[in-house]
């Protein structure tokens, strides 16, 4: 059996898309955990900042260094920058064996195969209006059947873990914000069918999935191209129907595509998990007008009462963009406002980064005020506050009691156990067995197992976690 290494950079998305090439060679491949042990090297990439596209020409110049080393090891390129660069990255970077873009990942077998038998250069970027399905059976590849001690290897770097499980439902976005990259690489949006998600969601849970993820741009505007028309609350509502699945999360909510059904979903569905990752970018309207994202911070926080309305206990968390083009210390300071206000679980942020073929280069160029030094001083500001919220919201829960969904269980030498997972919140959990009734259960059939549910109480906590004890 030949050997897969894969590199990912950048987005759930392509975590998924990552996913789905080891599920597409699983036949006659299995993955190993670096460059150096694979004969196929496939490097998933993200254009959303610049830095990703210098990560991967700093990669492929120690790959070709490798390929020096050994010769027979094939290279691929894939994700946004391949879409987006296509033939230059070959120009630049000879050494890479082919370039595929994000609609044609079904085309990486033969890709490869050319490329063993000598075939150089290959380019395939082209779009398709459709959905790129691939074959039934890949749904329910599973990393537990592949590694060689029957145990996921996390240094792959792909799967969060077998039971929680990713599951695009759009490709693309229609939103055009003038900072993103992303309609260029992704292409306009396309809703995948309904019978296709419940397709793969189903394999997963029998494969031991409990959570699913549903990924997409907009996922909130999902079915509004399909023919018959259906809404993304159809969605979450059919999906919480299939059996011994147990938390439905998606990422990410466009706030201007939010609905009253929306809010409903998180009054109404026990399976839907207290958590939103909704962006915010910015908290000055005068800059979300620039930034082209068709809502003001009045709905935005609006949105939010809402939610917390009916969900109190729900955990929000966003992305903003520090030092957009013409950010003013007041517009920064009206972001300060919003993260005061709703206090957010995690926060992803970012100097921007002007990106080829956006409004906001053509606008602005690539020298922007405010310079970088700016930029940076305030994004340490914001993480600073940020961190110190995620400390204070998590300290709150010390002492409350709530469950995890089992990822993972740490057996350590010493004879400790660590169970590791995640709370309805979405925020990280360690519970140590150590001294627990549980672990007298130990190789009965009472012990708790991966992708179980376990109740625990939370002894301490900290910005980036909770730690707790089992009740
Ligand atoms: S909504 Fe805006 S930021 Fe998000 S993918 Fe679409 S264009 Fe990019």
């Amino acid at each position: 059996m030949r050997s897969v290494f894969v590199k990912t950079f950048g987005c759930q998305m392509n975590e998924y898309d990552s996913e789905k090439i080891f599920a597409l060679l699983s036949a006659d491949h299995r993955p190993v955990s670096s460059a150096e042990e694979a004969d196929f090297v496939f490097v998933n990439t993200c254009s959303v900042r610049e830095k990703g596209e210098h990560k991967l020409f700093s990669l492929l110049g120690r790959l070709r260094d490798l390929k020096e080393s050994k010769p027979n090891l094939v290279v691929g390129v894939g994700g946004c920058v391949a879409q987006q660069e296509g033939k230059n990255i070959i120009k630049r970077a000879p050494s890479v064996d082919f370039v595929v873009g994000t609609h044609n990942l079904s085309l990486v077998p033969s890709l490869l195969d050319s490329a063993k038998n000598g075939v150089t250069g290959q380019v395939a970027v082209d779009y398709r209006d459709e959905w790129e399905e691939l074959p039934e059976e890949l749904d329910s590849y599973s990393p537990l059947k592949q590694g060689e001690d029957g145990k996921l290897d996390s240094s792959f770097g792909v799967f969060y873990s077998p039971v929680r499980a990713m599951v695009a439902i759009q490709r693309g976005c229609n939103k055009n914000c003038s900072f993103c990259v992303v309609p260029t690489t992704r292409g306009p949006e396309v809703s995948r069918s309904f019978s296709e998600i419940e397709r793969e969601i189903k394999h997963k849970v029998a494969i031991g999935a409990r959570e699913v993820m549903l990924l997409g741009q907009t996922v909130n505007s999902w079915g509004r191209d399909l023919q018959p028309r259906s809404s993304f609350e159809e969605l979450v509502k059919r999906i919480s129907e299939i059996d011994k699945l147990e938390r439905i999360r998606f990422t990410s909510p466009h706030p201007a595509e939010v609905r009253p059904g929306f809010i409903d979903l998180y009054a109404t569905n026990p399976k839907l998990c207290p958590s939103i990752h909704m962006p915010l970018q910015s908290g000055s309207n005068r800059l979300l007008k620039e930034m082209n994202r068709n809502y003001k911070v009045e709905r935005y926080l609006e949105i939010v009462d809402q939610v917390r309305e009916v969900r109190p206990d729900i955990a929000i968390s966003t992305d903003i963009i520090v030092g957009f083009p013409g950010e003013t210390e007041d517009d920064f300071e009206q972001t300060m406002e919003v993260i005061e206000k709703v206090r957010y679980q995690l926060i992803y942020s970012f100097v921007y980064s002007p990106r080829p073929n956006t409004v906001a280069l053509d606008k602005y160029g690539s020298e922007t005020e405010p310079n970088r030094e700016v930029a940076g001083a305030r994004l340490c500001r914001l993480q600073a506050r940020a961190s110190e919220i995620a400390g204070e919201i998590n300290s709150k829960r010390v002492g409350q009691q709530s469950t995890l969904l089992i990822e993972k269980i740490d057996k350590k030498s010493n004879g400790q156990q660590l169970i590791r997972g995640r709370s309805p919140e979405n925020v990280a959990v360690e519970v140590d067995l150590s001294g627990s009734s549980e672990l007298s259960k130990v190789n009965s059939k009472d012990h708790p197992v991966e992708g179980s549910l376990l109740g625990y109480r939370v002894t301490s906590a900290s910005p980036h976690g909770l730690y707790g004890e089992t009740l």
